[in-house]
């Protein structure tokens, strides 16, 4: 294969051993991919741990604050010593990588303080230090791979990613990106190095650090495989592929082996944390395949996404559910009919910052019917009550309420609302379990059906529905 990308998730750098496993792939696969480029992800809980770590600053709890910058510390420097050990490593090596990565750590502390002074952390700082693990995980690849005799180079995404200044949810520029990430990598191919890049963050066109999301490593990976016209994307992960459901929820949940755009498009939107749901998008205008593969298993094939991967007509691929969201209703006699109110609605919500995943109407136009993450709840209702105060007064809307602690369950698969007696297993399963549906949408695409169900019998309901439409491999 010519040019290859493969994305290293927290867990594949998660500890020694697992960036060991990491780098023998790496080392490996250069064997046979001329222009081999490597993304990484911080190693797993750091970025969490920075971020709370950015927190106690702006709380002004220096001591849990200190006791966070250590654990990070300790951390780090502990997989150093494992994997370079200061009585057998070159010499060179281990000092620099040090160095690079006590640079780091630096930072952390210097941000942290000017936070605590300032008492409050901006996004734009959030995103500096939320950075780190990423800068520091690359640093320690690159040198592993080095050591190992395979040429390489920690690469920082802020060099080759453009975004714009939606700090903690930046948008690449691709136009721009596409010319700094050729610029830099390409004269790195030639050297025959394998460059090791950031996961998850960019820079603005001025250079101030971002990021892309939570979870966003999947999406720098796409972002460069696209830019360099790669031939494929590899995802490296802690599970066998893409499952039919989340393996902590059904035990037996199965590979599965291959799946379409189309349909790991939903899975990834209705809350498969395997993929980030940007990922997709670059893969498709390109049709470049994707793989999910297990770091822990590597002789395992995983799972092949595709735009030509078929599916039986009505076979059902996967279950997948978004916790932590709140149901909120606007119901009324004197909605029906009266146009602007759907639009006024949303317009409410989108003022809050709350993104919608779920729409549901009734055909009286009685109520509407969205989901949106529990925490803005509270926000969102009483950015509605200021919106409708007058049709809330004058009784055209009844009440503006929200239901908490629920998730959206979602059914996918090609073709399934064409499927007769699908619909049927489904709420066939979640009765025999004796679980209530709260709210259906069918979703304008073909490939997803989706219900809200109260957290508490969300995972109950996940395996009753797996049990009954996917069936055990023979
Ligand atoms: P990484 O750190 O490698 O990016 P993530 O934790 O982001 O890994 O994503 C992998 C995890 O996603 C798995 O360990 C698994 O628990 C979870 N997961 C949820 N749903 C699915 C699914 N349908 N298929 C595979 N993994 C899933
Ligand atoms: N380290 C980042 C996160 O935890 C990005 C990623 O892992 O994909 O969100
Ligand atoms: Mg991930």
């Amino acid at each position: 294969m010519q040019t290859l990308v493969m994305k290293f998730g927290g867990t594949s750098v998660g500890n020694a051993a697992a960036i060991q496993q990491t780098a023998d792939i790496c080392a490996q696969q250069k064997q046979s991919s001329e222009n081999l480029v490597v993304v990484v992800s911080a190693m797993s809980g750091i970025t969490d741990l920075l971020i709370q770590a950015a927190q106690q600053a702006a709380g002004n709890q220096p001591e849990r604050m200190w006791e966070t910058i250590e654990t990070i510390r300790t951390k780090h420097l502990q997989v150093i010593d494992a994997l370079l050990p200061a009585d057998s490593a070159p010499v060179a090596e281990r000092e620099q990588v040090i160095t690079a990565v006590t640079a780091r750590l630096d930072e952390l502390n210097s941000y942290c303080q000017s936070i605590q002074v300032l008492g409050e952390v901006t996004s734009r700082g959030m995103d500096v230090i939320s950075s780190l693990g990423e800068r520091i995980s690359a640093q320690i690849v690159a040198a592993l791979l080095r050591i190992m005799g395979t040429p390489s180079i920690a690469v920082e995404a802020t060099q080759l990613i453009v975004t714009d200044r939606s700090f903690q949810n930046a948008v690449p520029q691709m136009g721009p990106s596409r010319e700094k990430i050729r610029k830099v990598l390409h004269p790195l191919f030639h050297q025959g190095f394998v460059p090791v890049v950031t996961g998850f963050i960019g820079a603005t066109p001025e250079g101030i650090t971002t990021t892309l999301g939570r979870g966003g490593s999947d999406y720098t990976g796409a972002i460069l495989a696209d830019c360099l016209d790669a031939d494929e994307l590899w995802i490296w992960t802690d599970v066998d592929g893409v499952l039919t459901a989340d393996p902590r929820v059904v035990a037996h949940a199965r590979t599965i082996p291959e799946i379409s755009f189309a349909e790991v498009g939903e899975l990834a939107y209705f809350g498969a944390k395997v993929l980030h749901p940007k990922t997709i998008r670059p893969a498709v205008t390109r049709n470049m395949p994707l793989w999910v593969k297990n770091t822990f298993n590597p002789g395992f094939p995983g799972t092949r996404i595709s735009q030509s991967a078929t599916r039986e007509r009505g076979e059902i691929s996967a279950v997948t559910t978004i916790k932590d969201l709140s149901i909120l209703t606007v119901e009324g006699r004197g909605m029906l009919g009266v146009p602007g109110i759907a639009a006024r609605t949303f317009g409410a919500v989108a003022r809050t910052g709350a993104s919608v995943q779920m729409i549901t109407q009734s055909s009286s136009e009685q109520s509407i019917c969205f989901t949106i993450p529990s925490k803005l709840s509270e926000d969102v209702v009483a950015s509605l009550e200021a919106e409708m105060s007058l049709e809330l007064y004058r009784k055209d809307i009844d009440r503006i309420w929200s239901r908490d602690q629920v998730v959206i369950l979602s059914i996918i698969g090609a073709g399934m609302r064409e499927t007769p007696g699908v619909s049927a297993r489904i709420f066939g399963a979640l009765g025999k379990a004796n679980i209530n549906v709260v709210a259906i949408a069918q979703g304008s695409s073909e490939y997803s059906l989706s219900l809200v169900i109260d957290q508490a019998e969300a995972n109950a309901a996940v395996r009753a529905i797996h049990d009954e439409i996917i069936p055990p491999l023979v």
